[in-house]
């Protein structure tokens, strides 16, 4: 039954999400009035991590992009150690073969492809090097070039690919960053999350969860878990939030409003929505994702290999394998004794474990684990899994036109989240540094 509270609360600024976004742009006002509301029992959004034996468990983003990115910066700032995953080889699973080497041209030899397939790639590889590696992680801008010939068509027009093998493994980097295949969006993906696998990376010491825990200590607003919000309305100078928490129907009154919340839930609340902005937030649909860890009783090298950190699959439910160990010290886990390794699978596969009990799901991430890593079998201590139904909105064909509309704010309710960038944790940070000037506020 629910009840209904007697006040409406007054504060300078209603931030609705506690995800990275939120979180920052709160950290960001300082101390303004403000109210956080998240839907969840904890803060964190698509940063959530867990223990499993000695190591973690990122059940969301397992890295931060980039040695002087905005949310390299961040943790930094916040007093979150970061280590450097120094990965070594570049690897691909495909037709049954894991294909790793320290040499780029060594890969691509070995890879399991037509040979005149694997002498274009190799070109098509370099040529996206020496002109798209300025692009790698940066907002993306109308009036950039390189940007638009990205955005304006798929990988599979820009680079005139025929071969379905080499399709295959294009569509595998391309799920990895939007959970659709190669066709389905523009090149920008694909190519952004490639480049991305050469340049660096950083785990979060005890998970990608202390960027967001951290924040959420050092914050002043007024944080309200378990509160999800129902609508969100403009009238004249202010903008009322009204939001269900323990079954009490809630309202606070606000002088600016911020959605830090994924598009499709923000279409759900927002109320007398003009029609141009409900038509930009429209086409951001999301792509689902579902990622597992299973705590194994050897090493995780022992499986993966030396020096691999991370393994896109090619032609399996699962998209993706990768150590989460990799910046452990080796003295520790050799006295431990024990790995952990966590797959993941998008979109339609995805969607379909999402529908299964988590037990069904496990045994199917199991199965797909086994075929790569025979000797798994009979070696799994503990498993866990999470469904993400918003993990990623895909950049389609034509978003670059749309990225204003989507990023513009309207009366005095503005918008932020990965999404109204590009995707990842790095675009949660920048997208909350530009909402926070459209405040003009902040430190
Ligand atoms: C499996 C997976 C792996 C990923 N790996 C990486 C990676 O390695 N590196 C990387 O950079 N990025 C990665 N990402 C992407 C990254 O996690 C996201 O881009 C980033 O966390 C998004 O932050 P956000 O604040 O925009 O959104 P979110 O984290 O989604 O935050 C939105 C918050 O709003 C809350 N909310 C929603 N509706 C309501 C409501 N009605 N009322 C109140 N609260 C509400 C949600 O509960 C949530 O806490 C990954 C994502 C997934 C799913």
């Amino acid at each position: 039954m629910t009840t209904q509270s007697s006040s409406t609360e007054k504060f300078d600024v209603v931030i609705v999400g506690g995800g990275l976004a939120g979180l920052t742009v709160a950290y960001r006002l300082g101390d303004k009035s403000v109210l956080l509301l998240e839907k969840e029992d904890v803060i964190g959004g698509r940063t959530v991590s867990m223990e499993m034996g000695p190591y973690i468990f990122n059940q969301g983003a397992q890295m931060i992009p980039g040695a002087d990115s905005n949310v390299a910066r961040l943790a930094d700032e916040l007093g979150v150690r970061r280590t450097l995953i120094d990965k070594t080889k570049t690897c691909t699973h495909m037709n049954g073969k894991l294909v790793a080497s320290s040499s780029d041209f060594r890969y691509l030899l070995r890879l399991p492809i037509p040979l005149l397939a694997r002498f274009k790639l190799g070109l098509n590889v370099l040529r996206l090097r020496s002109r798209y590696s300025g692009v790698v992680d940066k907002p993306p801008r109308a009036d950039d070039k390189r940007f638009r010939e990205l955005s304006e068509q798929s990988l599979v027009e820009l680079m005139k690919i025929r071969d379905p093998d080499v399709k295959a493994l294009w569509d595998a980097f391309s799920m990895a960053a939007s959970t659709l295949a190669c066709d389905e969006v523009a090149a920008f993906q694909p190519v952004n999350t490639f480049l991305h696998h050469a340049a660096d990376e950083f785990f979060v010491e005890g998970g990608t969860g202390q960027l967001t825990r951290s924040l959420g200590e050092q914050i002043s607003a007024r944080v309200e878990t378990d509160a999800s919000v129902t609508s969100v309305e403009s009238n004249g100078g202010a903008v009322t939030v009204k939001y269900q928490q323990d079954g009490v129907a809630c309202a606070a009154e606000a002088k600016q409003c911020v959605m830090a919340i994924p598009a499709p839930s923000a279409l759900g609340v927002l109320r007398n929505i003009p029609e141009a902005k409900r038509a930009a937030l429209a086409q951001c649909e999301y792509g689902a994702m579902s990622s597992a860890a299973f705590l194994v009783d050897k090493p995780s090298e022992h499986f993966l290999g030396k020096g691999i950190w991370r393994i896109p699959v090619v032609g399996k439910r699962i998209i993706g394998i990768s150590d989460p160990t990799y910046t452990f010290s080796a003295q520790m886990k050799q006295e431990d004794g024990r790995g952990l390794i966590r797959l993941y699978a998008g979109n339609e596969a995805s969607e379909k474990l999402q529908e299964m009990p988590d037990d069904e799901s496990l045994a199917i991430f199991e199965e797909e684990l086994v075929e790569v890593f025979p000797e798994v079998i009979g070696g799994v201590l503990a498993r866990a899994v999470k469904h993400w139904p918003h993990a990623i909105c895909p950049w389609r064909v034509g978003r670059l036109d749309l990225i204003d509309k989507i990023r513009a704010p309207y009366d005095n309710i503005h918008f932020c989240g990965d999404y109204t960038e590009n995707s990842g944790l790095e675009s949660a940070v920048l997208s909350a540094i530009r909402v926070v000037a459209e405040l003009g506020a902040g430190r």
